[in-house]
This record gives structure tokens, sequence and C-alpha cells, in this order.
């Protein structure tokens, strides 16, 4: 088959490599229809998760069509049109049984610091991903489910992680009627969670981003009050001054590890590794949020410890909250959202590249070229 393959930092190319076969009685081989790169791939592609090795293929955001199912599956049959969550989970584990399927205890070697997903690194169970032709797909009764017949290909896809990972950021908040939300970050997930603020009971929902196009999606798309911070001395000083004098009630940080807006925080995370991120945006979230208010992490990070002003944190007396999303969780309220024609999910997606072009689609996305925001890969 063909799969994107990973050569090195900037270097990704389409290769042939064996079709994966059943390995266990609860697996499935789905035969890839739609993938999507995700903003956090993009780690993956400038060297920063560790444990990124030479040859395994990327890809958590993925639907397709059972090829065949291993002898106990129950759930799925050939043929089926499946979406799959990014998260590789068991459903019984002591974390799976409470919903935290992000953090299920028996899909990594590494489950004590983070869990299964599809396509991201061996520090996070080296699953080969779905920007192939085909994946293997583990507990196949746990995470897919049969795309209902009303749902597009690419709202199933967008479902997969992205909008999955925005609502749950919006969720993680605890937003109550009325309050102002501050969302960092115009990629996907910031404007899911942008969207989905409002569904809460957002009063006022404000967007920052440095890319203006990405701005002009948070209007139209998420109908969100924007902020260019590089318009700003302090971007933190102008959301104050915006949200009388105290801050924003919530803030949601969707920008994740490689935040651009401090050098120092830049040079050390992105060139020199010395971070498991360059916490901009957290540290914006910390001091931009009022006291007592919440933040909400939706950003990826690496394992280890970032430069984040845990000090403010406390004094202020915030609540941090912050996960890997559970995405199947939160299936049953975007559907209906979906359904009732309160959010068309593939409104983001910008750009669509054949398999055999993926190492553009890397580059486009990468380099935010041609005003690329989520970029779909098909098979
Ligand atoms: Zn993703
Ligand atoms: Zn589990």
């Amino acid at each position: 088959m063909r799969a994107m393959t990973y050569r090195g930092p900037y270097r990704v190319q389409v290769e042939n490599k064996d079709v994966p076969a059943i390995e266990h009685p609860n697996d499935a081989i789905i035969r890839v229809t739609l993938a999507a790169i995700c903003g956090s791939d993009l780690h993956l592609y400038h060297g920063m998760m560790p444990d990124t090795r030479v040859g395994t293929t990327f890809g958590h955001e993925f639907i397709g069509v059972v090829e065949q199912v291993g002898s106990s599956v129950q759930n799925l049959s050939p043929g089926d049109r499946v979406m799959v969550p990014f998260n590789v989970y068991c459903g019984s584990c002591y974390f799976c049984s409470r919903g935290l399927f992000s953090n299920c205890h028996n899909v990594n070697p590494n489950a004590t610091a983070v869990g299964g997903i599809y396509g991201y690194s061996h520090t996070c169970g080296g699953y080969d991903g779905g920007q192939a032709e085909f994946v293997r797909v583990p507990f196949a009764d746990v995470g897919p489910s049969v795309i209902p017949d009303w749902m597009g290909d690419e709202d199933a896809l967008m479902c997969t992680d992205a909008l999955a990972t925005g609502y749950f950021g919006a969720q993680l908040g605890e937003i109550v009627e009325g309050d102002t939300v501050v969302v960092f970050g115009a990629g996907p997930v910031g404007l899911y969670a942008a969207k989905s603020a409002w569904f809460m009971g957002a009063g006022r929902v404000i967007v920052v981003d440095q890319l203006e196009y990405r701005l002009e999606k948070a209007r139209s798309f998420a109908h969100a009050e924007t902020v260019n911070f590089t318009e700003f001395d302090d971007v933190v000083v102008h959301l104050k001054r915006t949200t009388d004098g105290l801050g924003a009630d919530v803030v949601i940080d969707a920008v994740g590890a490689e935040a651009d807006g401090n050098f120092i925080q830049h040079v050390t995370a992105t060139k020199l590794k010395l971070q498991g991120g360059s916490p901009v945006a957290l540290n914006w979230a910390i001091d931009g949020v009022r006291k007592g208010g919440t933040v909400s992490v939706v950003g990826a990070y690496g394992p280890i410890f970032s430069a984040v002003k845990f000090g403010d944190a406390l004094n202020k007396g915030l609540t941090l909250r912050m996960n890997q999303a559970p995405v199947k969780r939160q299936w049953p309220r975007l559907f209906e959202h979906i359904r009732n024609g309160h959010l068309t999910p593939s409104d983001i997606v910008t750009h669509r590249f054949p398999l055999e072009d993926v190492a553009e689609a890397y580059h486009v996305f990468s380099a935010k070229l041609d005003g690329c925001i989520k970029p779909v890969i098909v098979p």
C-alpha cells in the first residue's frame, strides 16, 4: 500500500509499505477514505516529539471503510463506513471506565505518562497512523463508530480530533452564562473552541492569533471578536483593557508547544529542545485570565517540563484544566449540533491533497501558505 512515511525533520514522503494485518482478535483493518493533517502533526514533522522514528506513518485523524475484522469483533462488519477517534484505548481499564479514554493504561508502554495515539510517535504507543491506504485499528469494538448516514465525510473526519478537542477545550473552561472567553490560537482547534464557547453560554468570545487570514475565519466561522497579537506591545494588557481591567473569565490555550510571540521561549523550546514546548500562549492565558478564573489547555505539549508561570497561577487562585480530548465522549453532543445545523465542521477545511502529494501538503500547512487552515489527504 501507499503510506505517508517520516524520514526526519521536515522530510516526509509517500512509500510502499505492507498492508497492515490483524494482530489481535479485536483488531480491524480500515481502508482509509479521508485523513487530515493536524496542527499537532506539525510538532512531529518539526522533530519536536521524542521518539518519532524514521519509517513511521503519521495520521490520527481519519475515516474509512472496514476492510477486515478480527474474530472477536462484534460491533463492526466489513463495508461499514467508520470514524475513528484519535485515541487508542481499551475501554475497560481504571481510566477508560471513568471516561478518561485519552489516559488509557493498556495501550502504551509509556502509559504512566501518556495514552495511545495513532501515528504519534513511540512516545504515544508507536501505532502507525491513517495517512495511508490502510490502517490497523486495535480495540475495534471500542473506539470506532459507524458514521451516521446523514453525516458528510469531511464533517465526520473533523470529529475524530479537531472538533472534539475544541469542544472539549470549551467544556474544560466550565463556561457559565455571560462569561468572556479568550481563545489563543485560530487554528482548527481554536476555531472550534470559539464556536463551542457560544453553545455553552459565553457572552463574549475573543480569538487571538497573528495570522490575519485565520482571524478572518474566526470572525466568519466562529463569530468571534479577534485580536492580532503582533499589533500590541503586550497583548495581555490589551486583553485586560477590553475586559474591565479584570481579565477574561475563561482562557483556552489552543496553541501548544510551538507558540510564537516570545523569542527566548521559542529558542529554548523549538531550537534547543530544552522545554517540552514554548508555553507563550499558556503564560499569556495565566496572565490574561481574571483572578479565580479558569485556564483550559488543549494545545499539545511534549512530555518534558515547560517554563510555565506556575506561581502566578497559584497566587491568582486559578483553576487549570487540561487533557488530551477523550474524543468519543464528545460525539453524541457534537452529532446533535451538526445535525441541527448549528455547526458545519467542514467549513474550516481549506485544502485537499491526494496522498501522493503528502510532502507538499505538510509543507503548505507548516509554512502557512495559501491560506491553509485544515488540509485533508485523500488516499
Ligand atoms: Zn489532531
Ligand atoms: Zn483503557
